[in-house]
């Protein structure tokens, strides 16, 4: 997520910067650094910003990852999305095997989610 991006997705919330702080936890100057390109957006505030996104957006509903992709059974059995009922957030699980294997980190992770149809609401912020 680049400055632009959490602009617009600060935006799309309908939050002040100080308020985006609150949600994220963090100060109103380490927003107002993002929004600047001062800073990079850290893993974690894209994570919590994408997840206040999908919920803004009712993410709740629609189709669960292992149907819109067709998930083997083999593989869906070992996965924690299909373990936690998490198929509509599993782009916010660690460790799901989308990939054939676990992920080692967010930004490894976002490179098979971030162009999935599970995702596609978010894409703009992505
Ligand atoms: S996240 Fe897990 S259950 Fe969902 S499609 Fe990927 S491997 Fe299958």
């Amino acid at each position: 997520m680049d400055q632009a991006q959490f602009s617009r997705a600060r935006a799309a919330l309908g939050k002040t910067q100080a308020r985006m702080a609150e949600l994220l936890q963090t100060s109103l100057k380490a927003v107002q650094s993002y929004e600047q390109g001062w800073r990079t957006i850290p893993a974690h505030a894209e994570k919590q910003v994408l997840f206040l996104l999908a919920l803004k957006a009712g993410n709740t509903r629609g189709k669960e990852c292992w149907t819109v992709l067709r998930c083997p059974p083999e593989r869906r059995r070992r996965c924690p999305a299909w373990e936690l009922k998490a198929g509509r957030f599993c782009w916010f699980v660690n460790g799901t095997l989308c990939g054939g294997k676990a992920q080692a980190s967010w930004r490894e992770k976002m490179k098979i989610c971030g162009s999935c149809r599970v995702m596609e609401s978010l894409a703009k912020f992505r």
